[in-house]
């Protein structure tokens, strides 16, 4: 066999590359949840209830926040949904969820901005889409507005670019600036131009007006994957904003979290990021939370944040003709996520456990020993037994009926022997 290493150089760890981005800040009395520069990447989501049902809304609110969600982002489309914000707020706290809330903006934002003092007040952050705010001499007039409430009330803004919006205005005369050159762009490079020139050229605007650089938070959002990643490639070469990421229309079920992984996952992977949303179609009967646990994962697949304890199974194969290793690893699954919002104040660190679940012998031991607690399950021909593995080292094995129930017992036990120490101190 080649030594492959006769020059002595290691494989390096892949790691995500660091952001360069400043850090904004959306407030909600004492709850400060930074964006951009060393803060962690943060997960978004939006409520798909109509805002005028203020307990409706609030229990979504509260339900996304528990999920995982520390900013939730609010339609706020006519007089009666602007009316009904401070109470949704209220409502919040009297919950105890104190999650920064976002208004939506488009079309009347500017109005209902002026006319609605609490709404503006009970909101930490504006979204306004500059191809959404007005036409013609409007158009400037109507981003004042609502930029200068910001700038008065001191809360952040994201200047929310969307390709199926997209400021028709400025796209015609860079498509005309365009056809003047010796070698014109083709159409989508015109159109690229014009999402990031309206997102920076609105942010400049906005800096004009008497917003803060740390106020602003800037996304471009488009449907497709390549898109994406070609517009915030230029994004972060072109301004050190916070940005938002996020596909738009990212569509059901697996189209739309495969897309949503890759494009998020390789934007983030180069450093480029600093708040998403998955913006999922819900499949029906799924409940809303499914874009926030889908942009938790993202982050922890990348190694960038710890949510959730970690539950490694195989594929299983025609090695194991049994489900026993699929369903065990998804009862732990399910019970893991169900008691987290408990155990993450009980058990400090409780996120950061790896637990395998594995089909057969072949690579059972092998997976189970890298996890903290790991099992094997009896393949095919093998013998009805299971062998358990804590911290690296085979600890016991598990034989007959009782194994899930057993493992479970095993599980709770490890994470308060190691987990529980810190809480049963005070
Ligand atoms: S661990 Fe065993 S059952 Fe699971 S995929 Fe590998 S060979 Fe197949």
């Amino acid at each position: 066999m080649n030594d492959v290493w006769s020059d002595d150089t290691p494989i390096t760890p892949s790691a995500p590359r660091p952001r360069r981005s400043r850090q904004a800040r959306v407030v909600w009395g004492s709850r400060i949840v930074t964006v951009g520069g060393d803060a962690p990447v943060r997960v978004q989501s939006m409520t798909n209830t109509d805002t005028v049902d203020v307990i409706e809304t609030a229990i979504q609110v509260k339900e996304l926040a528990i999920a995982g969600s520390e900013l939730v982002r609010i339609t706020v489309n006519t007089p009666e949904a602007a009316a009904a914000v401070p109470h949704i707020r209220e409502q919040l706290d009297r919950m105890g969820v104190d999650v920064p809330l976002v208004g939506d903006f488009h079309y009347n934002g500017h109005r209902l901005l002026t006319e609605f003092p609490a709404m503006a007040q009970a909101l930490s952050k504006y979204r306004i889409n500059p191809g959404n705010v007005g036409k013609g001499d409007k158009k400037d007039r109507q981003f004042a507005q609502m930029v200068e409430v910001a700038a008065r009330l001191g809360k952040a803004v994201r200047i929310g670019v969307n390709w199926g919006s997209l400021d028709q205005e400025l796209l015609a005369s860079l498509m005309d600036a365009n056809a003047q050159r010796a070698q014109p762009w083709d159409a989508k490079q015109v159109m690229y131009a014009a999402l990031v020139q309206s997102a920076l050229g609105s942010a400049d605007y906005a800096r004009e007006l008497g917003l803060d650089a740390d106020q602003i938070i800037i996304s471009c959002k488009v449907s497709g994957v390549q898109d994406l990643l070609a517009v915030y490639r230029a994004l972060a070469q072109r301004c050190d904003y916070a940005l938002h990421l996020g596909l738009t229309e990212a569509g059901m079920g697996t189209k739309g979290t495969v897309a949503s992984a890759v494009a998020i996952g390789q934007l983030l992977q180069e450093g480029i990021g600093d708040t998403i949303r998955v913006s999922l179609t819900p499949q029906p009967g799924e409940a809303r939370t499914q874009e926030v646990v889908v942009a938790l994962e993202i982050l922890q697949s990348l190694g960038l944040r710890a949510f959730n304890p970690s539950v490694t199974a195989c594929p299983g194969c025609g090695r194991t003709t049994s489900t026993t290793f699929q369903e065990l690893a998804k009862q732990i699954d399910d019970h893991l996520r169900a008691m987290m919002p408990v155990w993450r104040a009980r058990y400090p660190g409780v996120e950061t456990l790896k637990i395998a679940v594995m089909g057969c012998i072949v690579n059972g031991p092998g997976e189970s020993k890298h996890a903290d607690i790991g099992i094997s399950l009896p393949g095919t021909g093998e013998a009805p037994a299971a062998p358990v593995f804590i911290d690296g080292e085979k600890a016991l094995t598990l034989r007959g009926e009782g194994i899930a129930r057993e493992f479970h017992k095993i599980v709770e036990g490890y994470i308060e022997r190691r987990f529980g120490s810190v809480t049963a101190a005070h």
